[in-house]
């Protein structure tokens, strides 16, 4: 049976365990909610990113790719706002030492009284709020003087206004169209917490789509549509996603209009990825504050004007996360023979997100089995992530693999030597079947591209 049993301490642990991703700088004792990624972990964003450029790129015609640099000139931050604006309200406490959110302290523990809020003991002593850039500061070149300063990226998405001059003069494109970038970005945090969920170096998928000004809520509707469909197409339950419309309070002072994609994470309702209507802030600031025409001429109409822009932007590792989250099944295995009975974890990811999507293994380690085994790991390795396994019990190898979410295990017995076929198990029926390694390849390549959708959604009814 599926259930929700799934809590934020177990995808901590068997990421840990199964080498998706690690607590940055461990043997040094860790440095605040920084991460590392795994063979498997790697493997894993890496899909989410691939997919999510095969939405941008592959199947449309109307966007281009970039990747800009992480450094950029100060001025970039100066016309975007994030210098002045990119701020939360930060309070010290002159007792305990510690910092808060301000707009959070009903939230968070008293560092002396942890059953307490900050402010609500009498040693208590709060400083005023006051505004923290969440920017990391660093100085370009060898000595720190005047001019010097620069910034890491708050986001990918400056990136792309400052090129959009170069984008358009190369690509031949008109509004609508737009540019795609997937890079780190950096926020100096000052609560950051609940694993990858909000780190202080992160991955943004960022697209910026350039409209005519009268079509942009025609735009906005289609990206709010594109982006949940994205994520159901991933396989993400449907109850488990929705989109949230920002109140007029909470709208940032470039947008006229944002959505949410959010999920339901261990932790509640949370921010999967931000849908904004930027209208035509960030060229308008831009084209002030370099001198540079950032617009769109016609040449058919005689029309000039600046584009108005709409803005998906999503996070890699909060997408890997919510996707490791609804992949993550415990379940007691009913079928007969080994394990039977046993509890299995099992991540039932969408097969082009697993990160391993076949795992060729040996029955035994002798009587030619490992030499066939190779020779089948070496014929599916050119079109799927393949791997090879012959260490230990069939049984342990399959709870290993399911753990990691591998679609299918290739088995290589005696029988495969007489008459060159193999058993084929499906991580989530758990059904064999006898396939002939002819062909295999292709075959599993088909299974892994087919539409797929969570098997937890059955199993749970
Ligand atoms: P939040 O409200 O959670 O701080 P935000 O609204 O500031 O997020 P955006 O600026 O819209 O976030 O960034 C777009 C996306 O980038 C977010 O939806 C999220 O997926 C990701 N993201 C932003 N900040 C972080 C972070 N500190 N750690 C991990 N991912 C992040």
């Amino acid at each position: 049976m599926a259930n929700d049993v799934v809590t934020m301490d177990k995808i901590v642990a068997l990421c840990k365990r199964r080498g998706f991703i690690f607590p940055s700088s461990e043997i040094y004792g860790g440095v605040g909610s920084t991460y590392d990624f795994g063979h498997y972990g790697v493997l894993l964003k890496g899909n989410v990113k691939a997919q999510w450029w095969r939405a941008m790129l592959q199947e449309r015609d109307d966007i281009v790719a970039l990747d800009s640099a992480i450094l950029q000139h100060p001025r970039v931050w100066e016309a975007s706002g994030h210098l002045a604006g990119f701020t939360d309200p930060l309070v010290d406490c002159r007792t305990c030492g510690q910092r808060f959110r301000a707009d959070h302290l009903g939230e968070l523990p008293c560092g002396r009284k942890p059953s307490k809020h900050p402010g609500e003991t009498d040693e208590c002593d709060l400083t005023e709020a006051r505004d923290f850039n969440l920017m990391f500061e660093t100085t370009i070149g060898p000595v720190k003087e005047s001019g010097s300063t620069a910034y890491l990226r708050p986001e990918t998405a400056q990136g792309i206004f400052i090129n959009f001059k170069n984008v358009l003069q190369f690509s031949r494109k008109k509004p609508p169209f737009g540019i795609a970038q997937v890079g780190k970005s950096f926020r100096n945090e000052i609560t950051p917490g609940n694993f990858i969920f909000r780190t202080r170096e992160f991955e943004q998928m960022e697209m910026e789509y350039f409209v005519p000004p009268a079509e942009v809520d025609t735009w906005f509707r289609y990206w709010l549509d594109q982006r949940m469909r994205w994520y159901l197409e991933l396989g993400i339950r449907p109850d488990h996603v929705r989109l949230r419309a920002h109140e007029s309070s909470e709208l940032s002072h470039y947008s006229s209009a944002t959505s949410d994609v959010e999920y339901l994470f261990p932790i509640g309702w949370s921010e999967l990825e931000g849908i904004a209507n930027r209208g035509k802030f960030d060229l308008t600031q831009h084209a002030e504050f370099s001198g540079e025409k950032l617009e769109y001429f016609d040449q058919a109409s005689g029309e000039r004007y600046v584009p108005y822009v709409i803005e998906p932007a999503a996070g890699a590792d909060r997408a890997t996360l919510a996707f490791l989250v609804d992949a993550y099944d415990e379940e007691v295995v009913s079928a007969q023979g080994a394990g039977a009975g046993e509890t299995r974890t099992v991540l039932r990811l969408h097969p082009r997100l697993a990160p391993i999507k076949v795992a060729v293994l040996p029955l035994v380690r002798k009587d030619g089995q490992p030499e066939l085994a190779r020779e089948v790991h070496d014929s599916l390795r050119g079109l799927l992530q393949s791997e090879y396994d012959d260490g230990g019990s069939i049984g342990k190898r399959y709870r290993r693999q399911d753990e990691i979410g591998t679609p299918f295990c290739v088995t290589i017995d005696h029988e495969s030597l007489g008459d060159r076929t193999v058993t084929v198990r499906d991580r989530d029926t758990l059904t064999q079947e006898r396939l002939p390694i002819e062909g295999l390849a292709q075959e599993l390549a088909r299974r892994v591209s087919v539409p797929w959708s969570t098997p937890k959604l059955a199993l749970s009814r």
